[in-house]
């Protein structure tokens, strides 16, 4: 029996963009799942700094950007739990949610590779979930190979086997941040209904919050 799949995608959103939405609705469309339930998360604990806009605004403008897709949800799991939220811990809740018989993928892009080694419980995160890797502009195509050692060729096998080919498109919310705090056009980096929302709230608008740190 084909079980039932379900893609989960977590992220600060801080705000959401295009590259999150297409890479999004490939992926979704590649794993064959029934839907993607965008997870943002109270504050990363890799990031070491806070999200520049509050829970509410990120919440709301994901809310915008995926309104009329109808695979697309969004969860506020993570924001309602004391910070910072683990991914592990979200993966169990939606497989008891979810139950055995559906397959949880967790959707990460080609940048967070390296930085996979500082999550928590890597390893059994590995075995609770499909971990499914995307391309991303800038990056090197994902590769696992080196952490064979650390993790086991099994793991390693499953990790290469959910590589997906997502298209390229060169767009972070760093740098969204950084061109609304100079004033520039970010237009092409948006959907219509977040830049609108981030226009009418004000966010990003200093240039001491709009960076990484
Ligand atoms: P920041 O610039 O603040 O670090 P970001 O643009 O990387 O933000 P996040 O919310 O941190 O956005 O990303 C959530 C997830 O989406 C991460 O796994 C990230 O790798 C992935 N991601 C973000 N943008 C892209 C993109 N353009 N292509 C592929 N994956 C992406």
């Amino acid at each position: 029996m084909v079980k039932r799949k379900i893609a989960l995608f977590g992220g600060t959103f801080d705000p959401i963009h295009l590259g999150h939405t297409t890479v999004a609705a490939d992926a979704i469309a590649h794993i064959g799942a029934e839907k993607i339930v965008f997870i943002p998360a109270k504050r990363s604990p890799l990031k070491g700094f806070l999200p520049k806009a509050n829970d509410d605004h990120r919440l709301n403008m994901i809310s915008l950007a995926i309104a009329g897709e109808k695979n697309f949800e969004v969860s506020d799991y993570e924001l309602k739990r004391p910070a910072p939220s683990y991914t592990l811990a979200t993966i169990r809740k939606f497989r008891s949610d979810y139950g055995s018989e559906t397959s949880i993928y967790w959707l990460i892009g080609a940048d967070g590779v390296d930085d996979l080694v500082y999550w928590y419980k890597i390893d059994e995160l590995i075995d609770a979930c499909n971990l499914a890797t995307m391309y991303r502009a800038g990056c090197e195509p994902p590769d696992y190979s080196k952490f064979e050692k650390a993790w086991g060729r099994g793991r390693i096998e499953k990790l290469q086997r959910n590589i997906i080919q997502t298209p390229l498109v060169d767009i972070s919310s760093t740098e969204i941040r950084n061109i609304i705090a100079s004033g520039g056009d970010t237009a092409k980096m948006l959907q219509q209904a977040v830049a609108d929302y981030i226009r009418k709230n004000g966010l990003y608008q200093s240039k001491d919050t709009a960076g990484g740190g």
